[in-house]
């Protein structure tokens, strides 16, 4: 155990918490940060199980997610972030200096900057989880490639879902999109490009209930379940894509701060203050509207800004 008290501990790397240590850092606060293993077991989220990021400014031909996340690393560890690599597993926020623990060790700290973000939200089948990277993906832009003029699925009738299936639909044979009801949640505009696109077609009123084939060892069609009538009926694919929106990753402040109907943290409108003073939350962690790397970076900078007045306030 360190008896030191940090300035500013900020949990997770993504967009939002590299740009708080770049901020922090600059400061003259030496930030640590918590880098966390979100992203199928290696720091940066989301950004890592990314292909190409053409819309973050700067980057005029595009530039990779995790080439983006080093160079974001890169520029927090020049003013002198400190890292750890482990996922947090405990805080207690009850007292001050505000508590924080990873891979058994404990760390102190003045604020904390929370940027645990947001995961993939999968159907939970046995079979989904056994054939995950053997056809099965929550992620088209990472994993479509291996997908070229082949059939695929994507479940879900969200943004998201018609953003995949439109991207899909540019690599693949045909696109099938499985949604449970008969009305697409996504925006007027998304669901016109899905709907009028020659190579997807829909599938409505159906619930994936079975991936097959785990014998196999990789997926060749679904066992779909009608909502309505409860018929099931098997339908040949290649490739599943998951796409039916995002968990966010608030279970370890379960009882200590607020947050909406959809688990997302709460903060004062028009800030990043949660609850507790000197806790800040930035980033998809409490964003379930915008989940931009862009927006992400903004909420980041602001919540190392916010820290810093914190300290000086409370110092003085
Ligand atoms: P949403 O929550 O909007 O949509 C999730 C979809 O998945 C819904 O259609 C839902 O069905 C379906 N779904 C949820 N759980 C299950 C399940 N267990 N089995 C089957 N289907 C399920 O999530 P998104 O990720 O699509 O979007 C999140 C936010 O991000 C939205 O605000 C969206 O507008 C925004 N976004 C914007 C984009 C853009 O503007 N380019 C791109 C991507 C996202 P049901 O409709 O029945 O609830």
């Amino acid at each position: 155990m360190s008896d030191s008290i940090e300035k500013v501990l900020i949990i997770g790397s993504g967009p939002a918490g590299l740009t708080a240590a770049i901020y922090a850092g600059r400061a003259n606060l030496s930030p640590l940060c918590i880098e966390g293993l979100i992203a199928g077991g290696i720091p940066g989220g989301q950004l890592m199980i990314t292909t190409e990021v053409e819309n973050y400014p700067g980057f005029p031909e595009g530039i990779t997610g995790p080439e983006l996340m080093k160079r974001f690393r890169d520029q927090a560890e020049r003013f002198g972030t400190k890292f750890v690599t482990a996922d947090v597993d405990k805080v207690d926020f009850s007292e001050r200096p505000y508590r924080v623990w990873a891979d058994d060790k404990e760390y102190k700290a003045h604020t904390v900057l929370i940027s645990t973000g947001a995961s993939a939200r999968w159907l939970g089948l046995e079979s989904e989880k056994k054939l995950t990277n053997k056809g099965v993906s929550a992620c088209a832009t990472c994993d479509g490639y291996f997908f070229r003029n082949q059939d695929v699925c994507v479940v879900g009738g969200g943004d998201t879902a018609m953003e995949e299936a439109l991207y899909l639909a540019g690599l693949c044979k045909s696109v099938t999109v499985i949604h449970r009801r008969d009305e697409l949640r996504a925006s007027k505009i998304m669901q016109e490009r899905a709907l009028k696109h020659e190579k997807i077609k829909f599938i409505w009123n159906a619930e994936v209930v079975e991936v097959l084939d785990v014998d196999a060892g990789t997926v060749n069609a679904v066992r779909l379940k009608d909502t309505q009538t409860g018929e099931e009926r098997v339908y040949p694919t290649e490739g599943l894509f998951i796409a039916i929106g995002h968990i966010p990753n608030t279970q370890l402040f379960e009882g200590l701060l607020d947050f909406d109907d959809l688990k997302y943290l709460k903060t004062k409108p028009g800030t990043v203050e949660t609850k507790i003073p000197g806790v800040f939350a930035c980033g998809d962690v409490q964003d379930h509207v915008w989940r931009q790397a862009v927006t992400a970076a903004g909420t980041g900078c602001m919540a190392a800004m916010a820290a810093e007045r914190y300290i000086a306030e409370n110092e003085g």
